[in-house]
């Protein structure tokens, strides 16, 4: 059974994990890699550890569609629809199939962010591991996302909290959640992602840095391929961590795709399991540091669904603090370093970061 690591400090670390088995409805037919098993493995993987001992379970509180008008367009709104009765054809340019229910579906996974952003009122931490869809556009589907979570929950969030920061470390830009916001200077979009020749989506550049008023709020960490857990972390350090103590949010959205894993099969950087674990740290302790430790963990990506669901459960025992011991058996063996053609490359992106964040 999990219980309270002696580690712990005085902070308090209540978390709520947000569910539904409506969840599992969202997963793509046939040989597309975006499956909901990851989603049920990790919860096999939290059962089995006795963390439902820990962390309380609440169902998502499905909201009106038109909460999804706070980033959508009525008329992508009203096309999604058509497409969920006709269950067949692309919402995109042949990466997010539809399927009937495809709406609905999509739906509850976005109410499940926007529960849990309610349910901060009551816990310091929420997850909502069916959220994360940072490529949907306000006009359209992208890169398997319908409805976008992340910039939705972000923009309802600053209502209430004033500064948000959101820190996404899937393997992939967060292109939806960066463009929905870009002129928002309450909202700091944070991204860590593969960025190379011909990658999904080809945004994410270290000089896109916002327009206007959000000039100075978006952070993009490009990645080379190869590159691991060292380096990284390195970036995350040298550059994530200190942008996020500039900011000083009032709550932290944290996006994590299961894809910079090593054994992801459409990324290729090299995080583990341990990886995970040391990002989730920091930035755990950063909620605590400046959001009275309103944390906002949400799923993304993840195409190895045993990498994926690993990666999870190690981040979600280090937030609610469940006894690391019980979840030694979810890590790989040990860290991984990065390519060395990677080296070079990552250490002149955080040099350009450092001078034009001012870092
Ligand atoms: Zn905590
Ligand atoms: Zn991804």
């Amino acid at each position: 059974m999990a219980k309270m690591s002696a580690r712990s400090s005085s902070f308090s670390h209540r978390t709520v994990f947000v569910w539904s088995d409506e969840y599992l409805k969202y997963s793509f037919p046939g040989d597309h890699p975006f499956k909901s098993l990851r989603e049920s493995m990790l919860r096999k993987i939290l059962e089995t550890k006795g963390a439902f001992h820990e962390i309380d379970m609440r169902e998502p509180e499905v909201v009106d569609e038109s909460v999804l008008e706070t980033v959508h367009s009525r008329g992508y709104i009203e096309f999604v629809k058509r497409m969920s009765i006709r269950g067949e054809g692309y919402l995109d340019d042949f990466d997010t199939p539809a399927f009937p229910g495809i709406f609905e579906a999509a739906l509850i996974r976005v109410s499940g962010t926007v529960t849990a952003l309610k349910l901060l009122k009551q816990y310091d931490h929420a997850v909502n591991i069916g959220g994360g869809f940072h490529h949907a556009k306000r006009d359209a589907a992208s890169g398997f996302c319908v409805f976008n979570d992340v910039a939705l929950a972000a923009k309802l969030a600053e209502k209430e909290y004033g500064r948000v920061a959101v820190i996404d470390v899937d393997g992939h830009h967060g292109d939806g959640t960066q463009f929905l916001l870009y002129d928002d200077p309450n909202v700091l979009k944070v991204s860590l992602h593969m960025y190379h020749t011909n990658f999904f989506p080809g945004t994410g550049n270290y000089d896109e840095i916002g327009v206007g008023e959000g000039e100075g709020y978006t952070l993009n960490v490009p990645l080379p391929p190869g590159t691991g857990d060292d380096l990284y972390l390195k970036a995350f350090d040298e550059v994530v961590v200190p942008k996020v103590r500039q900011f000083k949010p009032n709550l932290i959205m944290f996006v994590v795709g299961g894809d910079s894993h090593f054994d992801d099969p459409l990324v290729e950087l090299r995080l583990t399991t341990l990886g995970y674990l040391e990002i989730a740290k920091r930035v755990h302790s950063l909620a605590h540091e400046f959001a009275g430790g309103k944390l906002l963990m949400t799923g993304a990506g993840g195409y190895n669904y045993d990498a994926t669901a690993r990666s999870w459960a190690a981040v979600i025992a280090e937030i609610a603090q469940l006894d690391p011991v019980e979840f030694e058996d979810v890590h790989d063996c040990c860290m991984m370093a990065s390519s060395p053609l990677a080296k070079e490359k990552v250490l002149k992106v955080i040099e350009e970061l450092k001078n034009i964040h001012g870092l």
